[in-house]
């Protein structure tokens, strides 16, 4: 293998997936729904790809983008962000929000560059920034309360501390709001003061905004790009799998200034330069829908978190109630619960040298047949400690299955 792959092979994704495979648990591990799609969307699909009319459909698109889909992507979000967005040239479609954020990184960053993560993270953007010869600079968010049934609000930048990962080396800053795997939604303070610091050392803001629809009472998902003089360096990357539930279907996009899409746009284009027509097409369609039902309850947009809201509690209650002390998500699909109430008690064996969530969530989908995703693998070695204590669960799952998870949680406790 080439030089650069080296050091980055480990994928926690690859391991668990390749579990769940081979022990078939209750998997409330890898963010996917147990249950149907929008019907909405996966009729679009199936006329897309059968219609007699317009056959071309299975065949190539425009490389950056579906002219239906990059149309509808930049009418809503100069909607949302509150300026005109020119689809030609400051919107990019790409393989899933993944290779967004890969050809966002590999398009703007150079070697030497700084890359700062927060921690925790979704595990794709160390490999990303060192493949493109950045270096990643690693920021925690920590916990202001560690006991009892806690928030992810309740884990916050030390602005000390933030201030001084910034140097004039920094060309960006990746933000997950809402954040998997804590479910923390940043709020207009905690991004402003991001924002400040960008300006302040020229550095770009990388937002994954996938989970941008989930948020929970009381909380409400801010966009970097709607700051003061933020639109000028902020690259934003959504989700057709988060937004529309099929994350089979593997449709992202970038959004931002021309200028800053240009790098994303080449990497693209010399590596997928273009997705599959017709699933691109029905996420198109699925917009057109969306928008014309925008601010109804029966908009996706808010009948999917509304349905989700209950799914939280529920976890919540079922994780309580078996002796975990689960960290209470503002969004997203996630859940962390603090497992030390059943690992003080069990050996959960293994090998001693991997860190001791990895352990027990191997255990757990061996011998109880459940499957988490441990948390270690969203932070650097050197604060991989913070995330040994929890368990990453997902909750867009059905109903029964939460429950059947909590049967499991409690015979152990
Ligand atoms: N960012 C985050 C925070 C995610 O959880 C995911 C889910 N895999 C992605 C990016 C990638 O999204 P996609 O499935 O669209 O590639
Ligand atoms: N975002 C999902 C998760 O965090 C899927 C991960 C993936 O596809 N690699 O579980």
């Amino acid at each position: 293998a080439a030089t650069k792959t080296f050091g980055i092979e480990k994928s926690v994704w690859v391991e668990f997936i390749q579990l769940a495979l081979e022990v078939k648990p209750l998997n409330l591990g890898q963010g996917f729904p147990d249950f149907a799609a929008p019907i909405t969307v996966r009729k679009a699909l199936a006329e897309a790809s059968t219609s007699e009319t317009n056959v071309l459909l299975n065949q190539y698109t425009r490389g950056f983008g579906h002219p239906r889909l990059v149309a509808a992507v930049a009418k809503l979000y100069s909607k949302l962000v509150g300026r005109e967005i020119n689809p030609q040239t400051e919107v990019l479609v790409t393989a899933g929000a993944y290779e967004g954020l890969f050809a966002t990184i590999m398009g703007l960053v150079n070697p030497g560059d700084e890359v700062i993560i927060i921690e925790p993270f979704f595990d794709c953007y160390v490999p990303q920034v060192k493949l493109a010869g950045g270096t990643p600079v690693y920021i925690p968010l920590r916990p202001k309360k560690t006991e009892g049934i806690t928030s992810s609000g309740d884990w916050v930048l030390d602005p000390m501390e933030l201030a001084n990962a910034f140097t004039d080396k920094t060309k960006a800053i990746v933000v997950n709001t809402p954040n998997n795997p804590l479910g923390k939604v940043y709020t207009e303070g905690e991004l402003t003061m991001i924002a400040d610091l960008c300006k302040k050392h020229n550095s770009i803001a990388i937002m994954d905004e996938v989970y941008e629809w989930m948020t929970y009472s009381g909380t409400k998902h801010v966009r970097m790009a709607t700051l003061p003089g933020m639109w000028e360096r902020t690259v934003s990357i959504g989700s057709a799998g988060k937004t529309f539930s099929v994350t089979g279907w593997k449709i992202g996009w970038v959004y931002g200034p021309a200028n800053l899409l240009k790098g994303p746009q080449v990497i693209h284009q010399h590596s997928v330069y273009t997705c599959s027509t017709p699933i691109q097409e029905a996420v198109a369609q699925g917009f057109e829908i969306e928008m014309e039902r925008f601010g109804k309850p029966e908009c996706y947009f808010l009948s999917l978190p509304a349905e989700l809201e209950v799914k939280r509690d529920n976890i919540v209650r079922i994780l309580a109630d078996a002796g975990l002390n689960p960290i209470v998500p503002e969004g997203g699909y996630f859940i962390l619960a603090d497992v030390r109430n059943i690992t003080s008690k069990i050996d959960v064996g293994g090998d001693p040298s991997e860190r001791k969530d990895f352990r027990f969530v191997k255990w757990l989908s061996r011998n109880r047949k459940l499957q988490g995703i441990p948390p270690s693998a969203f932070y650097s070695p050197e604060h991989g400690e913070i995330g040994e204590n929890y368990i990453r669960f997902c909750f867009i799952k059905e109903d029964e299955n939460l429950e059947k998870a909590g049967e499991i949680l409690r015979a152990l406790k």
